[in-house]
């Protein structure tokens, strides 16, 4: 608690370092909060179900979410879980939430008795998400859980089976699953129009400010910018190459070490084969500026995103010309897809559910490993 306290105080410091994050920053953002006209068919009347949220930790990313949410038609935040009485006192009087729909991390469990919220969304440091979904899943809510959903592949695979025992489905707050570029590119892979796919390469990262924040503390983080930003490149690879990585090399370079302790990463390099032939050369890294680039190539063309995960405008271009679909509000599409994949089964264009969180979570347990061991990790699937 005493921590928690120290960094809520470092909170203002933070801000303006989070100011550099890519998917917070100015330069790749235009508010990610504010709905912008046309990116959303708000027109059509909707009278189909209804995903009502709670959204467990009320920090950064969690203000994000709500704000982006108040443009859903399919999905609504009702209730919040957070350990800020002040807080709570905030949200429940910008989003109108009842007292009834608020609860801490002591007094959550009781959300089993509360019919009118469906889901819960946690939104906590990395290293929490663990026993927090295993908890809403045994209070028999269905759950979304950020990136990364956990600290390692063991854990992740818990957390799905609670679900399953659970009965409830869980999700990852994987936005660019639903992003329309990022969709186009795979819509051209899927089609051939890039041939044969022989290489990706993803490069994520960002300069991260205050030393004393969690993302920096491996008991809460659970690793470094790998676990925070790199994913999106593991992640990434994935579905530009639309393959499972069947081995992993991987490099670590640490230039601070006073900011960047014994297991949090500062940089790594790693590099997959995928086996259909294709390889993928990525970089992961605290300590350069807006580095968001993925680059697809194959026998018959590129495909090129940059800015490829920040909030956006997301910018691509391809061999066959330049990507004009239009801009979202990557946590607005989300929610409304979320809502239809929970309630009515349907089912994405690339899988958002929990197992697809496990597979990312073996994919860096294998680069953790490989930079650990300078083995070459084999992968099976
Ligand atoms: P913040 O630090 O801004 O917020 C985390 C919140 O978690 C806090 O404000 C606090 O809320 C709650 N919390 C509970 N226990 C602790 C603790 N021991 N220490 C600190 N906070 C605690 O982090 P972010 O919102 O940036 O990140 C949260 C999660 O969201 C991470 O897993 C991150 O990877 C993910 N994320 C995803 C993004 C995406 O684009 N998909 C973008 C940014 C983050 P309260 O006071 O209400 O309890």
């Amino acid at each position: 608690m005493n921590t928690r306290r120290k960094f809520l105080q470092k909170l203002g410091a933070s801000a303006l370092a989070l100011a550099f994050i890519p998917e917070l920053s100015p330069a790749s953002s235009t508010d990610p909060g504010k709905p912008r006209a046309g990116d959303q068919p708000t027109d059509v009347p909707y009278d189909g179900p209804v995903l009502r949220v709670a959204i467990m930790g009320l920090g950064n990313y969690g203000g994000i979410v709500a704000r982006a949410m108040q443009d859903c038609r399919k999905a609504r935040l009702v209730g919040v879980i957070s350990g800020t009485p002040s807080k709570i006192k905030n949200w429940q009087a910008k989003y109108n939430i009842p007292d009834k729909n608020c609860y801490n991390y002591e007094n959550f469990d009781a959300i089993r008795n509360n019919p009118d919220i469906d889901a819960v969304y946690v939104i906590t440091p990395n290293a929490l998400h663990h026993d927090e979904v295993i908890r809403v899943a045994k209070a028999g809510k269905h759950v979304i859980c950020e990136k990364p959903m956990a600290i390692n592949a063991k854990e992740g695979q818990e957390m799905v089976d609670a679900c399953k025992a659970a009965g409830v489905k869980l999700l990852i707050g994987y936005r660019m699953h639903f992003e329309p570029k990022t969709l186009e590119i795979i819509r051209m892979r899927k089609a051939g129009e890039l041939g044969r796919i022989m290489f990706f390469q993803g490069l994520s990262g960002f300069t991260i400010g205050d030393p004393g924040q969690w993302r920096l503390n491996k008991a809460l983080s659970g690793g470094g910018s790998m676990m925070d930003i790199g994913i999106y490149s593991v992640n990434g690879s994935r579905y530009m190459v639309g393959e499972n990585p069947i081995w992993v090399t991987a490099e670590e370079t640490k230039t601070n070490p006073q900011k960047f302790r014994e297991g949090v990463d500062e940089t790594i390099q790693f590099q997959f084969g995928f086996p259909g032939g294709a390889v993928a050369s990525c970089l992961s890294t605290y300590a350069m500026n807006d580095l968001d680039r993925f680059f697809l190539d194959g026998t018959g063309g590129y495909a090129e995103l940059l800015p490829a995960t920040g909030y956006g405008p997301i910018q691509g271009r391809t061999s066959r010309g330049p990507l004009n679909q239009p801009h979202v509000t990557h946590q607005t599409v989300q929610m409304e897809e979320m809502s239809d994949i929970i309630l009515q089964g349907k089912q994405p264009i690339v899988p958002v559910d929990g197992e697809e969180g496990v597979k990312d979570m073996k994919i860096i347990d294998a680069i953790y490993e490989a930079v650990r061991t300078g083995r070459k990790i084999e992968l099976k699937w």
